[in-house]
């Protein structure tokens, strides 16, 4: 039985994620979400229902546009296949709490749209980050690492890297980020509370330094710009999911 719930739990994930992916293509577009129906942004073709299955569709149509076969950007599946994993993650950490499921359902959300939004666009929205920074807030009220923490992880989320932007700055006469990153890490720090503002960003760095390294290997680039807010995402959905796992781990060996 719990096998079977956990294959909704994953599909209802795969289905989230493709909404997500509207998002993230939609919003910067300024496109309204409900209107139109899905269409390729190539050739403006409407997308059949059966074109549009989460994952699915992508390895059918071998990632290509059923009529002008311009390529479909690997962030569709990927996005789709993050959220999935992320919903099955969410259920097994805390199902018997409704309002902690709930909680990880918005700020993963929200971590997965700002990832997909700066990786294709470069940009943070402020209409995800503001409003998730007071959702934070408000959610710990009820829930930890409570109020002050929650307080405390915004106001020093911002407060931090403006000081590296600003350090950056003053050194190479390069901005290294921009003020949407400021705005995403005190959304972080809202949500896990002050105490994981400094694992979340030592692991993004590392993260973004070994992947730019890897890229520019690659490509035989001399400089290149990344999506800081995309490594800052996967920083903080990784400790935030592993956190709740250490905790369970330890209190199994404890108890
Ligand atoms: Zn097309």
């Amino acid at each position: 039985m719990e096998v079977i719930v956990k294959i909704f739990v994953f599909l209802f994930g795969l289905v989230w994620g493709s909404f997500l992916n509207v998002v993230i293509y939609r919003v910067p577009e300024g496109i309204s979400l409900l209107k139109p129906r899905s269409f390729c942004p190539v050739c403006g073709h409407k997308i059949k229902w059966y074109d549009n299955i989460p994952l699915f569709s992508y390895l059918v149509l071998r990632g290509k546009c059923r009529y002008c076969g311009a390529k479909i950007p690997l962030r569709y599946p990927l996005v789709e296949l993050w959220t999935g994993l992320t919903f099955l993650l969410l259920w097994t950490n805390f199902h018997p709490q409704p309002l902690e499921m709930f909680r990880g359902f918005v700020f993963t959300s929200l971590l997965i749209i700002l990832a997909g939004i700066d990786a294709s666009k470069m940009l943070l929205p402020d209409i995800f980050t503001i409003p998730g920074t007071l959702s934070g807030i408000i959610f710990s009220l009820f829930l930890p690492p409570g109020l002050k923490s929650s307080l405390l992880g915004a106001a020093v989320g911002y407060a931090s890297l403006w000081i590296f932007y600003k350090g950056f700055l003053l050194i190479t006469g390069k901005e290294g980020m921009g003020f949407g990153d400021f705005k995403m890490f005190a959304m972080v720090g809202a949500f896990m509370g002050i105490q994981h503002l400094l694992p979340v960003l030592l692991l993004a760095s590392v993260a973004g330094v070994f992947v730019g390294i890897g890229i520019m290997v690659i490509k035989r680039k001399k400089d290149l710009v990344l999506p800081f807010g995309t490594f800052l995402a996967l920083a903080s959905w990784a400790i935030y999911v592993f956190k709740l796992d250490l905790i369970r781990l330890s209190l199994k060996f404890t108890l």
